[in-house]
């Protein structure tokens, strides 16, 4: 794994919106709806109160006109009336024939208004139209006529200076009983007038009501309407605002086990860093990661994984305060932000308590599992300035305890910092290997222990830099693999290796097997298969002269796609070897499984033969089983002749080692196979 890779990681999205939101938008669209119909609707009664308000104040204004003008009428009709028979009386009375003038300016007048009262009672088939109810008119004006010939007779008389005469027909009773009844019916007149006048007035007064009551009314069902759909919209905010917030958790909390996830995390951190700085107090983060978590999803089932992981996160939980933050970055890594953190005490002290929780095996479905997890830890601001440090820094030191052998807690400190700063540079030195050609390839002959006979050869990996001369492969191959330069420099080996052992072959040198080892990320690569195949078929090798060397523990960590891949190999005729056998705690159930043909017995067991008697039994019951299941046994580090003879003793296939033969390059061992053949064909004979 690249340093800090699984940290940075994306995994994929868990889409939980889409099952656990209900979709919102055929409320959304009522609401819409809604408010358009509301807007019409409130459209609509505004134009209608518009209209109603201008139609009343024109009506307003004719009826005042009206009112004004009948009760002007009324008032002009009554004064002309009075003007005239006032010039009369006061004629007859002073014997000013003058006056006559006045009497006649008013009669006309009269006459006239009393004409357009007439013409008006009866051109307007109205409500409105000027009705002197309950008098006559026509015989008003009659009347008016008759009383006007008499009168203009009295004017005559005082013309002619016959006051008397003139008086007489004055006081004439009949003449003062029409007069009066006049006086009388233009009295009813007037008030008649009046009436109407003021009735115009009241029926106004109603109009104006009503168009008020209507108005308030419509105002008062625009606020109902709106605050109708004030309600209805504040529900809908309601709904979305939950929403929103269900929204919000799904995002920052982990499907599996409900605890904060990656985007928490990120949140939580920039949080806590900013109160940090603002209290001077200190951060501890904690990345904790589940040792081997993989071979336990392999082994138990996914089922048991996530439920570990479950209880991995409630334990987590309910061992943090209630102020820190437990989040699932993915996979099996967990990380808790402890805030206002004391010293490292604290961080050590829930250190301790997270890894006794796996001292004891945890049962998970009648699955006895036994786990342990590691943890880093870094803070802040003491070992990072700001967030992408303090993640950088927590994850060196988690890597420092599985370097250790995992199991632990590690604070980050400068001596970590030191050996990542040399692995980045060795990263970068591999690399530049690759690229100018550094490697080479060195050849150790493996020898059939009954024949004497070379019948393979191991290659073997060689770097020399520049610089720094010589470099052991175990000071690389990890480094290697961490940054997956092995997959390129791998198939680079193996290509090789293939273009050697036919080069050899149409030499004519006697028909050697060629082994090549191969990195478990190879293996675990989708087109290993394909590779395999294209390197056979452009080298040309007979793919029975091959042989791939897989160590034992990586049988353990691709149990699903391994034998599938291994029995392809097979079925191409490519030979398998289990290297470093012994050591990698693998089932022997798999070796029922696999089409194996050789287990490579590791230096660990064969280097104390043949003194070590528990070294010697192990051996020999591994070369035992080995060819009880039809498979043959190497032994590896043959570096003395007794060593040898224990194993010629004990029946074991073929042997590697010093003693036999170092690594050496090609050349080197063209030469070494055709001396070994000619001088040395009698080496083994004489340790039997
Ligand atoms: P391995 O496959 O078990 O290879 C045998 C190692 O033992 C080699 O070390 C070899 O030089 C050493 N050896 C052989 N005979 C003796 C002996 O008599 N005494 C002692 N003390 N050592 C002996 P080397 O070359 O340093 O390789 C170490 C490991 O590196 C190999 O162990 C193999 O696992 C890995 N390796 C080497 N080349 C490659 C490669 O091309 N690809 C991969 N993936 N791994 C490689
Ligand atoms: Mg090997
Ligand atoms: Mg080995």
């Amino acid at each position: 794994m690249l340093f800090g890779a699984h940290l940075y990681s994306k995994e994929p999205k868990i889409n939980v919106w889409r099952n656990t939101i209900k979709p919102t938008s055929a409320y959304k669209n009522n609401i819409e709806w809604s408010v358009k119909v509301a807007v019409l609707i409130s459209f609509l009664v505004i134009v209608a109160g518009i209209w109603s308000t201008y139609t009343t104040s024109k009506t307003t204004q004719s009826k005042i006109d009206k009112s004004l003008r009948i009760e002007q009428l009324s008032q002009q009709l009554n004064n002309h009336y009075q003007g005239l028979s006032n010039a009369l009386t006061l004629a007859v009375n002073s014997g000013d024939k003058h006056l006559k003038n006045i009497y006649q300016s008013n009669q006309m007048i009269l006459l006239e208004k009393l004409k357009i009262l007439k013409d008006n009672s009866q051109l307007f088939n109205s409500q409105w139209i000027i009705k002197p109810h309950g008098i006559d008119l026509d015989a008003l004006i009659a009347s008016l006529k008759s009383t006007a010939t008499t009168e203009a007779l009295i004017f005559t008389h005082l013309e002619t200076q016959q006051a008397n005469k003139a008086f007489t027909i004055y006081r004439d009773f009949e003449f003062q009983q029409k007069k009066l009844r006049q006086q009388q019916v233009f009295n009813e007149l007037q008030a008649s007038l009046k009436q109407q006048s003021s009735d115009i007035i009241n029926s106004l007064e109603h109009r104006l009501i009503k168009t008020t009551a209507l108005l308030s009314l419509q105002i008062v069902g625009l606020i109902a309407l709106w605050l109708y759909l004030r309600r209805i919209i504040q529900r809908w905010r309601d709904q979305q605002k939950i929403r929103s917030t269900e929204l919000l958790h799904l995002a920052q909390h982990d499907a599996l086990t409900g605890i904060g996830n990656r985007a928490l995390f990120e949140l939580r951190m920039g949080e806590a860093l900013k109160q940090s700085r603002r209290n001077a107090s200190a951060i501890g983060l904690m990345l904790i990661d589940i040792d081997h978590f993989k071979t336990v999803n392999d082994q138990y089932g996914h089922a048991i994984g996530d439920l570990l992981l479950i209880k991995m996160a409630s334990e987590l939980k309910s061992l943090s305060r209630e102020s820190d933050t437990v989040t699932r970055l993915g996979g099996d890594e967990f990380a808790i932000i402890l805030t206002n953190l004391e010293n490292q005490y604290n961080a050590s002290t829930i250190s301790k308590k997270v890894l006794s929780l796996f001292n004891k095996p945890m049962r998970f479905d009648n699955h006895e599992i036994k786990i342990s997890v590691s943890i880093g830890i870094a803070t802040f601001p003491d070992d990072a300035k700001d967030y992408d440090e303090l993640l950088r820094k927590a994850d060196m030191a988690l890597y420092e305890v599985k370097r250790k052998g995992r199991n632990n807690f590690q604070f980050f400190d400068a001596a970590i910092d030191s050996a990542a700063k040399q692995k980045i540079d060795m990263q970068d030195d591999l690399i530049n290997a690759l690229k100018s050609e550094q490697f080479s390839l060195f050849y150790q002959p493996i020898i059939d222990i009954d024949t004497r006979q070379v019948v393979s050869v191991e290659t073997l990996l060689r770097w020399h830099h520049p610089e720094k001369g010589d470099i052991p492969v175990s000071e690389f191959i990890l480094s290697a693999e961490e940054s997956r330069l092995i997959l390129p420099l791998g198939e680079w080996v193996l290509k090789q290796a293939c273009l050697q052992q036919v080069q050899w072959q149409q030499q004519g040198l006697s028909a050697i097997n060629i082994s090549v080892n191969l990195s478990a990320l190879q293996l675990h690569q989708e087109t290993f298969i394909e590779s395999i195949e294209k390197i056979i078929s452009s080298s040309g090798i007979q793919p029975g002269k091959l042989t791939i060397e897989i160590i034992e523990s990586t049988l353990m960590e691709q149990r699903d796609m391994l034998p599938v891949k291994l029995h392809t190999l097979r079925s191409l005729g490519v030979n398998i070897s289990i290297d470093d056998f012994g050591t990698g705690y693998s089932s022997l159930v798999l070796l029922k499984r696999l089409p194996i043909n050789h287990l490579k017995i590791d230096r660990e067991f064969t280097k104390q033969l043949p003194t070590n008697y528990r070294d010697a039994a192990i051996t020999r019951s591994i070369i035992k089983m080995a060819h009880e299941l039809g498979i043959s046994v190497i032994a590896e580090g043959i570096e003395q002749k007794d060593q040898l003879k224990f194993l010629v003793d004990a029946n074991c296939d073929l042997a590697q080692g010093y003693y036999l033969a170092k690594p050496m390059p090609s050349i080197e061992f063209s030469l070494w196979l055709s001396h070994y053949q000619q001088q040395n064909k009698n080496n083994i004979h004489s340790i039997r």
